[in-house]
């Protein structure tokens, strides 16, 4: 997320399985309400997507 709010995607996640893609894309969300890499962010991201770090993984197999 840009500080304007802007939601700005790596062009490369075409690559990645469609589960990957939400993963980012719920992230990036999270971000909406909680900017930083906090505590409270994280317990909204598993509120949202419970095995957000499975696809967070495999992910980053992919685009390594
Ligand atoms: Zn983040």
């Amino acid at each position: 997320m840009s500080p304007g709010g802007r939601l700005l995607l790596n062009p490369d996640l075409i690559r990645a399985p469609m589960e990957s893609i939400d993963y980012v894309i719920t992230h990036e969300l999270c971000h909406l309400l909680i900017p930083s890499h906090s505590r409270r962010f994280y317990e909204l991201e598993e509120s949202v997507m419970p095995d957000w770090e499975k696809h967070k993984q495999r992910l980053e197999r992919i685009m390594a």
